[in-house]
């Protein structure tokens, strides 16, 4: 498996060993054994990693036992775009230097350049189409106004909880058209006068009123504002708390199959069910203690993207059982994979320490701790705190009252991460603690009550649109919806999670 790593940031092949592929590369090693002995993923430093092949000339089986051979080519996809580049023999400062050319760093650049500030984007592979097969709900994105960036979207999404029992979610979910919103943002970026260096940028150096950014070519870019995009690479920011997170870990492929037995106007949002384990005793027991299920994106009746998901662990789950659960659930549910055009193998850091607050490198994305802790989602929450950011920069730098440096960063700092968002954080986090301690009965329970919710909790609590008091009556509502097992099981497992957080909101003081 070694020779088919790639990075997340979709460079080249990359083997463990190979320097860059340190912080990104899946590790199978077996120091990284959880606590029954099964070998587990995770990422040195904090890492998400996402290793995606895509279609190539493959033969397909034709059965979805042999999945693991349906081994497309790797290919990456550029865009077709003149970048204008920033040249570094002129030493020009600029104001803003943006590290990482992911959905949170070319939204900041594109709308501080629009502002009438110089910006310098810098990534490894400024034109490679992201990797990451984004779903998201489509009010989040309609209320952006990027309608246009989804290129399927499914009236709604069905959750089985069990054999017996599913719910319907009436609230559309819609998968971002990537190659289209980075085009779109890469286009307002070239018109906003925004220049491109290709490197990855490997230290800063922080003078009293500028910063240099120092890239693994030699070339030294002077900002007066650094922002770190790196998404869950974390190239810039500091962190001064043990860093602890759960995994998300996930195993998807984009495949065109014989048949299967979704509706193609619903998309899976989660699939519990577990009768597909009933002939393996040992698979069956791994996924009664740590659950994985399957999230689906039907596109039409022969092709579709499925993906076994360990929605949180800690450690995370080996990819391996994951793709063994997912084999098995395929071969039960009549699936025979005939070509893979994409598979995708996900780790998502989620929850931990934010990064130290403030600090002179200002963040955004996966750097600044904004993935939900609770379901890992991201994308659309830092596509709408991007403005915020932006903006924060634009009003500090651009006025008549320019502020530089420590002090500028400390107010990016304090309108990306107010106390009502920390708080909101904390309550995630205290949700995420109680999923790592649900076994398959427990989390049945737990979401057969949570899509019971009014919808604008449910909402809310996924798009991250509930602050501490409605979070607390969200609680209290969920309490009130789940079964008595259930309310016995979130006092037994919640205590102790529910008392950190308590303290730590008490800790964290308003500024
Ligand atoms: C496989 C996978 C699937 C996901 N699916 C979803 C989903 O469905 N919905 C959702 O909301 N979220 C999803 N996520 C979470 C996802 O990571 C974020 O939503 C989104 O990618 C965050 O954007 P970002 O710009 O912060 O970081 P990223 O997209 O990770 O971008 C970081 C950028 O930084 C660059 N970079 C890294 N290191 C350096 C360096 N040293 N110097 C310069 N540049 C550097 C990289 O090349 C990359 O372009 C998924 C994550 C993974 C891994």
């Amino acid at each position: 498996m070694d020779a088919i790593l790639q990075s997340h940031v979709q460079g080249p092949v990359l083997r463990p060993g190979s320097g860059f592929s340190e912080r990104f590369s899946l590790i199978t090693s077996s120091k990284l054994r959880g606590r029954d002995g099964v070998s587990r993923f995770g990422c040195p430093k904090s890492g998400a990693c996402c290793v995606r092949r895509i279609r190539g000339g493959f033969v397909g089986v034709g059965s979805s036992s042999g999945l693991l051979e349906l081994v497309p080519e790797i290919k990456k996809e550029n865009l077709d775009f003149d970048l204008p580049l920033y040249d570094a023999s002129k030493g020009v400062l600029v104001d803003l230097a943006v590290v990482g050319g992911g959905p949170a760093g070319l939204a900041v650049a594109q709308r501080v350049s629009e502002a009438g500030l110089t910006v310098c984007s810098i990534d490894p592979f400024p034109k490679v189409i992201w990797p990451n097969n984004y779903g998201v709900w489509v009010d989040e994105f309609e209320a952006m106004d990027l309608l246009d960036c989804l290129d399927t979207t499914w009236s709604g999404a069905v959750v089985f909880i069990d054999e017996n029992k599913k719910k319907y979610l009436g609230r559309p979910y819609g998968r971002v058209n990537r190659k289209q919103l980075k085009s779109k943002m890469l286009l307002k970026c070239i018109s906003n006068g925004v220049k491109f260096h290709q490197a990855k940028v490997i230290k800063v150096i922080h003078e009293e009123s500028k910063s240099l950014i120092i890239c693994n070519d030699g070339v030294m870019v002077q900002a007066s504002v650094v922002l770190d995009a790196t998404g869950f690479a974390r190239c810039l920011v500091k962190y001064d708390k043990p860093y602890n997170p759960g995994y998300q870990v996930a195993y998807g492929i984009l495949a065109e199959v014989e048949e299967h037995p979704f509706d193609v106007d619903k998309m899976v949002f989660m699939d519990w069910r577990d009768s597909h384990l009933k002939d393996d005793v040992e698979l069956k027991e791994r996924n009664a203690r740590i659950p994985t299920f399957l999230y689906a994106m039907p596109f039409s009746s022969n092709r579709i993207f499925l993906e076994e998901t360990s929605l949180v662990a800690r450690p995370g789950l080996a990819m391996e059982d994951i793709r063994q659960r997912m084999i098995a659930r395929l071969r039960h549910l009549g699936i025979k994979v005939k070509m893979i055009e994409e598979d995708e193998r996900c780790v998502i850091p989620m929850g931990g320490p934010l990064p130290v607050l403030p600090q002179r490198v200002v963040g955004i994305g996966g750097t600044a701790g904004m993935v939900h802790p609770s379901t890992g989602y991201m994308v659309a929450r830092t596509l709408a705190a991007a403005p915020v950011v932006a903006d924060a920069i634009v009003s500090y730098l651009g006025s008549d009252n320019i502020i530089f440096g420590d002090g500028l960063s400390e107010k990016v700092w304090k309108d990306l991460w107010p106390i009502n968002r920390r708080r909101q954080r904390e309550f995630f986090c205290f949700g995420m603690d109680i999923l790592l301690k649900l076994d398959l009965p427990g989390t049945r329970r737990f979401f057969d009550a949570f899509f019971d919710l009014e919808p604008r909790y449910w909402h809310g609590f996924l798009s991250s649109r509930l602050f501490l008091p409605e979070l607390i009556v969200f609680g209290l509502s969920l309490f009130s919806h789940a079964s008595n097992a259930s309310r016995l099981e979130i006092m037994a497992k919640g205590t102790v999670p529910l008392v950190n957080m308590i303290g730590n909101l008490i800790n964290d003081r308003e500024d």
